[in-house]
Order: structure tokens, then C-alpha cells, then sequence
């Protein structure tokens, strides 16, 4: 493993220590930043977890949830107050620090050790210690065994534990993604060892909807589903009244491109979700179609070859107008 050795000298003794992880956590992001924050503070470490925005109040159950610090204007002097003081700095689950909004400039300056943990394409090069792993099915992983490779296996509780496997559980797709590997489930082996209840934090991240939640998914798959047969494509696209008339919170549209790719012959599929800054895209794919590279390439995006995001800042009626004049240029790809 890279950069281990630096790792374990930065660690050896008590350290100030910031979390921060992208825009809009996952359960990948938030759990590998509290299962992380869960060890560091095990070992000694006074540590704070950061994220850019809220997260989805299905992950609130995570050990730690109450002591993260939420970026806001509010929170702003506090937040570049501990970024300034920390020894070091983890970032996790991003590889761009255009990803964490306002606080990448505020790391950027800081003085602290930067250390990234990240499995997304293509990182910049902004840390001093890099745990880049772009084969890792989620952070989580590379998480589990960064505290491996520190010899500290045995301090992954049954709460850090969950953390880890939250993340592992949600970006492998509930294990059948090709990233889902024989390492990743030897990692869940360990995990169940010490006594993690997948079946709670199963329960609490997909069996947690809301009535308006549940009404809004039925609303958009019968309404608000175009399926492009000629390119094998089939998008979503949802304004922001429809929004607002299902009462639409933090974490309530995630999941919802996965049906958009369920159809049987689909190999690309698109979520539109009209905010009020922009429109927030993301793309899912099967086989070949990298939309790591469509979303670098059309939406000021990226992520992993076949789970990716975007964002577009012109209208969402052009944006969709966009995206399905660029399909022909995939047709290759998308039809054999
Ligand atoms: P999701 O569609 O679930 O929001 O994101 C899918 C993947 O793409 C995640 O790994 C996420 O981190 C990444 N991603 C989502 N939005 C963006 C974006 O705007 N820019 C970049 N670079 N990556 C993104
Ligand atoms: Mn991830």
C-alpha cells in the first residue's frame, strides 16, 4: 500500500484531525468519514468530520452523525476556524476539491497534512499522502484497510464496522457491481466477525422511505420516464415544482437513475434534477460506456467509469435537449 509508512508517522501521536468528504455525502462518503473519524479518535486523535452540505437523514443512524459539523454560511468561521488548526486533514470519497464547495479554498491554504482516501478516476494532485484506489469498489474499503495496514484491525468496533459496511453495501449496489470482489467480501467476512447486524443497516438506509417518498418514486417512473430505444437510453428528468410538491428532502431522489437503467436492452441512463443553482445530473451504465468520461466531457463532471455526475447551468428543458442530441456520437457504443 502507498504512503503507509508516512501515514503511521503522522499518526504517532496525538493530532488535531479534520474529515471532509464531497457535496451531498453517500453513504460511502459519510460512513468511511465516521468510521474513519470512530478509529482516529480510538487511537487518541481530537477529530472533527465536516461535510460541505447536509446528507440524507437516512444515514443519520451512523455512529458519530451527531458531532459532524454541517457547511454552511452559519457554520462558516467555525469551519475555517478547525480547518486552519488541523494538524491534518483527511479527505475522502472526492478527488476534485471543486467537489466540497467553499472549503476546498480554505484547505487548499491550510497548513495541515493532507491525506485523500479515494477510489474516484482521474485525482488531482492536492494531498501529501495519497490513498488513491480507483479499483476499490468505495472508500470504505480502502478505509478498512489503510486501518489494516496500520496494524489496528482490531479496533473496528461493531459502530465503525457499520460505518465501513454502509459504504461498501451502498457503492457496490448491494454487492453486484463488477467492483464487488473477493477482497470486499472478505473485508464484510471480518466485519460480520465482530458483530456488525447488516440486516439494520440494510433496513435503515433502503427501508426508511418516507409516504412522500414512496408516492414521489411511484410518480416519476409513471410519469416522468423517457426511454430512447434507438440508443438503448432511458432518462428521468424532475423540476424542481414536482420537487416541491412531493416535499422533496436531502436523499429522497437518490437510487432513482438505477430504475431508469433496469429496463431490459438499456445500457445508459440519466437522472435531471432541476435545483435551484443548476441542474444536477447523474448518469449510470453498463458494460463499456464510460460515463466518467461523458460526464468530464459534456457536464462539468466525473466519478467512476460506469457511475458518474454532472452539473449543468443552462435550463433543464436545454440540458435534456443536450444530452439526447449528443447520443448519436455514442451510437457505436450504445447499440452493439
Ligand atoms: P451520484 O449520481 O450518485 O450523485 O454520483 C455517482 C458518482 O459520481 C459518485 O461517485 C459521485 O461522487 C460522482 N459525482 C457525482 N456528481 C459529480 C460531479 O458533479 N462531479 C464529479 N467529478 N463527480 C461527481
Ligand atoms: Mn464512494
Amino acid at each position: 500500500m502507498q504512503q503507509i509508512n508516512a501515514l503511521k508517522e503522522l499518526l504517532e501521536s496525538p493530532k488535531k484531525i479534520m474529515i471532509t468528504t464531497h457535496h451531498k455525502p453517500d453513504a460511502d462518503a459519510l460512513g468511511s468519514s465516521l468510521g474513519l473519524a470512530g478509529y482516529l479518535k480510538k487511537k487518541g486523535h481530537q477529530v472533527q468530520v465536516i461535510t460541505p452540505s447536509d446528507y440524507p437523514s437516512f444515514l443519520n443512524w451512523m455512529s458519530g452523525n451527531e458531532e459532524v459539523l454541517v457547511y454552511s454560511q452559519k457554520t462558516d468561521a467555525q469551519a475555517q476556524q478547525i480547518i486552519r488548526e488541523a494538524d491534518a486533514i483527511f479527505c475522502l470519497d472526492f478527488s476534485a476539491l471543486s467537489r466540497i464547495n467553499e472549503l476546498g479554498q480554505y484547505i487548499e491554504q491550510a497548513s495541515g497534512t493532507k491525506v485523500l482516501i479515494d477510489h474516484h478516476l482521474q485525482p488531482e494532485d492536492f494531498a501529501d499522502i495519497m490513498f488513491s484506489d480507483t479499483n476499490a469498489a468505495a472508500t470504505a474499503e480502502i478505509v478498512y484497510e489503510v486501518i489494516r495496514e496500520l496494524g489496528d484491525e482490531a479496533l473496528v468496533d461493531v459502530a465503525i464496522g457499520e460505518c465501513l459496511y454502509a459504504g461498501i453495501m451502498t457503492d457496490t449496489g448491494s454487492f453486484r457491481h463488477s467492483s464487488t470482489t473477493r477482497n470486499v467480501h472478505m473485508i464484510i467476512a471480518d466485519l460480520l466477525h465482530n458483530g456488525i447486524d447488516i440486516c439494520k443497516v440494510h433496513r435503515n438506509i433502503y427501508d426508511s422511505y418516507s409516504e412522500s417518498r414512496l408516492r414521489f418514486l411511484g410518480y416519476v417512473l409513471k410519469d416522468k420516464l423517457t426511454v430512447v430505444r434507438e440508443f438503448n437510453t432511458a432518462f428521468i428528468a424532475v423540476t424542481s415544482e414536482e420537487l416541491k410538491a412531493y416535499d422533496s428532502q436531502t436523499g429522497d431522489t437518490e437510487g432513482l437513475v438505477n430504475f431508469a437503467l433496469s429496463i431490459e436492452g438499456v445500457r445508459f441512463a440519466a437522472l435531471f434534477i432541476e435545483r435551484q443553482e443548476a441542474v444536477k445530473i447523474s448518469f449510470r451504465s453498463v458494460g463499456d460506456i464510460s460515463v466518467n468520461e461523458f460526464a468530464r466531457a459534456h457536464f462539468n463532471g466525473g466519478g467512476h467509469k460506469n457511475a458518474a455526475g454532472g452539473i449543468s447551468y443552462i435550463p433543464l428543458n436545454e440540458t435534456i435537449n443536450k444530452f439526447v442530441s449528443l447520443l448519436p456520437q455514442y451510437a457505436e457504443q450504445l447499440v452493439n
